[in-house]
């Protein structure tokens, strides 16, 4: 998650003062390479997933599922490799051949993973994806202890409950302050606490996430959560959750971990040039929503089942670093701007490309942006969208400074705008070229949900790719509606079986000659307001097309068809089609409501919304027996897609 660096990471008072300077560097950052790299032409459609996984470790006897600080220990063996061969090739010049990278993240207990190099760019390729996400898992298995897992599920259920970390801690550490996790689930790279204790300064208090419970036949009304140390008092900020922050009906959380604890299944696009890299940045923000209710597999938090099914919004609350002016809950004095958003959320503002679709009516959420900022890249030739998208970007603190790495030269280093942009945690992010390297223009594809299994993650990784190269292909096809309703689909995204329950606003008609939803061919021309008309579909219609919409599954069938492919990698990629067809009909459940149902008939299980540790770790179990093929769970990877 983010430019991990070395050094000594300055403490809030400190960073504070040296955020403007940053901000400037970052900017001249940001020139460098646009003056250098906007010409470039013609890159490859390389891309690469990223996965998030958990390290559990598991106490048969005990029947006890816990979240291992091993995790950062296998990461650092996991590393071996990729630091010789780099060491290796740094003096013979020999070509680097890694299966996997590996990556840390936010909790001690996670590891990220994800190819060794980029995927090759041709569609032959993608069956390859399924087989590269299998060996990443053996990989990591070679090195876990008997009893240990390795999950990859949108939240871990008990995070933040009972006896869930091994080994066990007290929550009483400086940086989170947090009444449920301590500060040893944060992996002990300076960046990660440093990150938890500069947001919670910045804030003026702890981070505060509610997310509403679900209510079981026998959940309390109004439930008031018991679990809550309301009496406890250690740092200045324990009296915030009795004093209001914590909310009634609803799971309280109190520390960045809880939403950076989560995981998640990213995709990272390269695109031809920049123009074509802001196109699928504005088309594939659109999809986001829908895409995340298909993947969602996060229903239970801190021990209790939420009435949401979703991580998104508890990362967004989890890392909200705006102070009370910004949240608009004062009157502005001595901060710059009112900041509708946290900084992990829906972007705020279209990049508009070549391809003509793009009206200004779109971005209609007014914009904060930093005017000086933007002037300046205006008077250096940034034309209006990127540089109201970058000076957007740019209304944030850098969290963690470096005090090492403050001074640098701009024209070699990307340090500061990283550092600025790689704390903008949106469902889509530009990614401009790192200066001195070969790879070129990019997008990354951000709200999905991992998957518990690789047949799912694959499945959704290629039909995402899928989706991105019909939209280069096409260059009619439109999906452009009002950045705010975006949000609004995102909200609705996240709610319980949104995938079958809700409704997103999305085009009526996606490409220029679109007449199968209007019948008014007859009729002649649509009027431009009927073209541009927005109206309200679920995931089914959205995904596998209705009468009067053609559907995300027949564009990317429509782009299969222009590409030879052979028969085998058809049918291989059909099992993935189809598979996101059942997902977006209901025939296939997504893993929340897979786990949901696996809770709600627990012979343990109260009605009370609580997820037990015996339950959890029966949960646990089961989801590791799907992951490994021990267990065929076809209602939740579809018939015939085993693991
Ligand atoms: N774990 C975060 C999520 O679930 C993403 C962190 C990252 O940017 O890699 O969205
Ligand atoms: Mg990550």
């Amino acid at each position: 998650m983010g430019l991990l660096s070395l050094g000594t990471p300055l403490p809030w008072d400190q960073a504070r003062e040296l955020a403007q300077e940053v901000r400037k560097h970052g900017i001249e950052q940001f020139l460098h390479i646009w003056n250098n790299m906007k010409d470039r032409k013609r890159d490859r459609l390389l891309w690469g997933d990223e996965i998030e996984y958990m390290l559990i470790s598991l106490d048969h006897q005990r029947r006890r599922a816990r979240l291992s600080q091993r995790g950062h220990e296998l990461l650092s063996l996991l590393q071996v490799e990729e630091t010789e061969s780099l060491e290796r090739a740094s003096r013979t010049g020999e070509k680097i051949e890694l299966e996997a990278l590996w990556r840390p993240e936010f909790g001690r207990y996670m590891i990220e993973g994800t190819p060794g190099h980029p995927y090759n760019s041709t569609v032959n390729d993608l069956v390859n994806v399924e087989a590269n996400m299998k060996r990443r898992r053996e990989i990591v298995a070679q090195l876990m202890d008997e009893n240990e897992i390795i999950l990859s599920v949108g939240s871990y259920p008990a995070l933040g409950s009972g006896d869930f970390f091994d080994p066990p801690h007290k929550a009483n550490g400086p940086f989170s302050r947090s009444l449920f996790l301590p500060d040893e689930v944060i992996n002990p790279h300076p960046r990660f606490r440093t990150l938890a204790g500069n947001i919670r300064e910045r804030r003026g208090s702890k981070v505060a996430i509610n997310m509403p419970i679900f209510h079981d036949l026998n959940t309390p009304r109004p439930f008031v959560d018991p679990a809550i140390p309301y009496t406890r008092d250690l740092f200045p900020e324990d009296k915030e959750a009795r004093e209001g922050a914590a909310l009634p009906d609803h799971i309280y959380m109190d520390a960045m971990g809880f939403g950076m604890g989560c995981c998640c299944l990213q995709i990272t696009l390269q695109a031809p040039n920049v123009d074509q890299a802001r196109r699928l940045y504005d088309q594939l923000a659109t999809v986001g929503a829908v895409m995340m209710s298909l993947s969602a597999s996060s229903p239970v938090f801190r021990g209790y089942l939420a009435d949401v099914d979703c991580r998104w919004n508890v990362i967004a609350a989890a890392v909200d670093d705006r102070t009370l002016e910004e949240r608009g809950q004062v009157k502005l004095a001595k901060d710059r701007f009112v900041i509708p958003k946290s900084r992990y959320g829906t972007i705020d503002t279209f990049l508009g490309s070549s391809d003509g679709h793009f009206k200004p009516e779109y971005n209609d959420l007014e914009l904060v942006y930093d005017r000086d900022i933007y002037q300046h890249l205006a008077s250096n030739g940034i034309d209006d969208l990127m540089a109201k998208h970058v000076s957007h970007l740019f209304i944030r603190d850098p969290l963690v400074i470096f005090e090492e790495l403050l001074k640098q030269d701009n024209s070699v280093s990307a340090d500061h705008f990283e550092n600025i942009q790689s704390t903008n945690w949106q469902n889509v992010r530009f990614k401009p070229p790192p200066p001195n390297s070969p790879i070129g223009w990019r997008v990354e594809f951000r709200p999905l949900e991992v998957q518990v299994t690789d047949f799912e993650n694959a499945a959704f990784s290629v039909f995402t790719v899928l989706l991105a190269r019909a939209i280069l292909a096409f260059g009619d096809l439109n999906l452009y509606i009002p950045v705010t309703k975006m949000d609004t689909n995102m909200e609705r995204a996240h709610s319980r079986d949104a995938v079958l329950r809700e409704k997103f606003f999305f085009r009526r008609k996606i490409y220029a000659d679109d007449s199968s939803s209007s019948g008014s061919e007859a009729e002649g021309e649509d009027s431009e307001a009927d073209k541009d008309q927005v109206v309200e579909m679920s995931a089914n219609e959205i995904i596998n097309g209705s009468p009067g919409f053609v559907g995300l599954i027949a564009i990317v069938e429509m782009y299969l068809d222009t590409v030879v492919l052979s028969e085998c990698v058809r049918r291989k990629l059909d099992t993935y089609i189809a598979f996101i067809r059942g997902r977006a009909d209901g025939s296939i459940m997504t893993a929340a409501a897979w786990i949901r149902s696996f809770v709600r008939s627990h012979p343990a299980y109260a009605f009370d919304s609580v997820v037990s540790s015996e339950i959890n770790y029966d949960l646990v179990v089961a989801l590791d027996d799907i992951a490994n093929g021990r267990r065929q769970a076809p209602e939740l990877v579809g018939e015939g897609n085993a693991c």
